[in-house]
């Protein structure tokens, strides 16, 4: 069977649904559709998704970005929360025999059972205009769970797309920008303005794509203490590196043994966090692992 072009994705065909069937907008969801289509072309583009591909759409909406990926794909699953959504993505999917619409909240979904089930374990694609009060968990979850996950083409907040992939000595650089780079090469594909949905976003937007590191970057010996570490150098920017990870709670380190491996990694001892690329962290950890 040839597949029915997209046809969601301007304003007219969007308000149109929504009319039909009385949709209202809910502000807890993140609900702001994506209405153009050059954008739509541009992640699907930057997903490069093919058709021997099994995506995972969060957040469907009103199905305008999973027609895209059908077309394109081999199969699609699309994970919505939303009940109000669900008869109208019956309606807007009904010419693709290739999607499964899950209506669940995506946090509380067994993303590694799914992929097992419906790729027989193999990496999947995910794709998704994120509903951005949720960006952090559901980026992180994918990675920290290790979902076979190839890669990740997502819109966010633009801020939240910068700070995922600078290098220390920047404003935005943080626990964000090291536990992606940990996992994944970040690649900002295009800036968004508001204008391109609806209703308009108060924030600028960013499709940022993470692909996976076939291997970390860095060799570490306790992944747990890395983050850790990370998360307490932090917690509190202006604190030395020394205090960050004195005073945090869940690390046990005396101060001794902290300053001795900051030392040893050829630190100074006034050093702070956001200076450390996370080679360094990973050299840290290493040797507070190996103080235990
Ligand atoms: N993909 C659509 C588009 O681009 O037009 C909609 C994107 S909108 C930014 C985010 C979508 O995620 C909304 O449909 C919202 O209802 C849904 N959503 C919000 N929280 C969710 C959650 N925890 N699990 C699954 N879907 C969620």
């Amino acid at each position: 069977m040839s597949k029915r072009e997209p046809y969601l994705g301007n304003p007219q065909a969007t308000i149109a649904v929504l009319n039909k069937y009385g949709f209202t907008f809910q502000k807890k969801f993140g609900q702001n559709f994506l209405i153009d289509t050059h954008v739509l072309d541009k992640i699907i583009r930057a997903a490069e998704i093919t058709e021997d591909d099994f995506v995972l759409e969060i957040g469907p909406g009103i199905g305008t970005m999973t027609q895209y990926l059908a077309y394109a794909a081999r199969e699609v699953c699309a994970v919505e929360i939303d009940k109000s959504l669900i008869p109208i993505l019956e309606d807007t999917l009904s010419d693709y025999d290739n999607v499964t619409v899950i209506n669940e909240d995506i946090l509380k979904v067994d993303i590694t059972k799914l992929a097992e089930e419906k790729n027989g374990g193999r990496p999947i694609k995910v794709v998704a205009n994120l509903p951005y009060y949720i960006t952090t968990p559901i980026i992180m979850g994918l990675f920290e769970s290790h979902v076979p996950v190839e890669s990740i083409t997502v819109m966010v907040q633009k801020e939240v797309a910068d700070r995922m992939q600078v290098g220390p000595g920047t404003k935005d650089y943080g626990a964000l920008s090291l536990a992606v780079q940990y996992y994944a090469e970040p690649y900002i594909v295009a800036n968004v303005p508001p204008n391109c949905f609806m209703p308009r976003p108060k924030v600028g937007s960013a499709v940022i794509r993470l692909t996976r590191h076939a291997q970390t970057p860095v060799q570490v010996e306790n992944e747990k203490l890395l983050f850790q570490i990370i998360r307490a150098s932090f917690n509190q920017r202006r604190k030395t590196l020394a205090n960050g990870l004195k005073n945090y709670e869940g690390l046990s380190f005396e101060k001794e043994t902290i300053e001795a491996a900051i030392a040893e990694c050829g630190f100074s001892p006034s050093v702070r966090g956001e200076a450390l690329s996370l080679e360094e962290f990973a050299k840290l950890a290493n040797v507070l692992g190996r103080a235990k």
